[in-house]
């Protein structure tokens, strides 16, 4: 009895303190069932988008590495769309390689012996939530290429083949990267960097973080993007169309 006491008072905890966004495609789906198929035993419930995301074979991020901390931005209404997308799903799945490259990133980071950590804002993203960010976004058509990937083109979020990541000290506070996540100006942009450093709009501090986080995940594989400091690619994504199935 007293078992069943704490099993129904977690499953009533999770369910009062995960997010409750109406308007999010993403219904709690809750089934002993479908949780023992895909194996997962510490989890009462998942998210039709969790279920989603391991039907396609994607990799929870932590279990390649647990000290990998995840927040997912989208997940909250901390974001620049300033609304809950995902709604009551919170962890960073990728395609198996890319995992696998950010996995070897924090061994890179382990190795340096500075106690940095990586801290995942995004991962996979499917397309139909990519529109739906698409949709939300409040300026001309034209304009929202500036905030989020044309959701036709499909974004490599869109293969679990992105990732968007910072880094935390041993106290789980984020290094100062000069901005903050999604803050979409030239501040943010690495192609502008040198000169942001030459007019102390950023400083060498700032840069040298920016520089270790590109260090740890170029060795590990992935490729920056010259628009933003926190966006890595594991490939192209002509690649990523030719071997990867698409989120929709
Ligand atoms: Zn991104």
């Amino acid at each position: 009895m007293r078992l069943l006491t704490i099993v129904l008072c977690f499953t009533f905890y999770r369910c009062t303190t995960h997010h409750t966004d109406t308007e999010s495609s993403v219904k709690e789906i809750s089934t002993n069932k479908v949780v023992q198929q895909l194996g997962v035993i510490d989890s009462v419930t998942l998210s039709a988008l969790e279920i989603q995301m391991q039907n396609a074979n994607l990799i929870n991020v932590k279990w390649l590495n647990s000290d990998i901390e995840v927040d997912l931005r989208y997940s909250t209404t901390d974001n620049f769309l300033q609304q809950d997308v995902y709604g009551n799903f919170d962890n960073a799945y990728l395609e198996e390689s890319t995992a696998k490259k950010l996995a070897l990133a924090q061994h890179h980071l382990d190795q340096l012996k500075l106690g940095l950590r990586l801290k995942i804002w995004d991962a996979a993203r499917p397309v139909s939530l990519q529109q739906k960010m698409w949709d939300a976004l409040d300026v001309p058509a034209n304009q929202k290429g500036r905030f989020v990937s044309n959701p036709k083109n499909h974004s490599l979020h869109n293969y679990g083949c992105a990732v968007d990541v910072t880094l935390i000290d041993t106290s789980g506070i984020e290094l100062d990267m000069g901005t903050a996540f999604d803050q979409f100006d030239s501040l943010a942009q690495p192609k502008y960097e040198q000169i942001l450093l030459l007019s102390g709009a950023l400083s060498n501090k700032q840069i040298t973080n920016r520089e270790r986080l590109r260090a740890a995940m170029t060795t590990a594989g992935f490729y920056t993007i010259s628009s933003e400091w926190w966006h890595f690619n594991s490939c192209t994504r002509a690649y990523a169309k030719l071997n990867f199935r698409l989120l929709n």
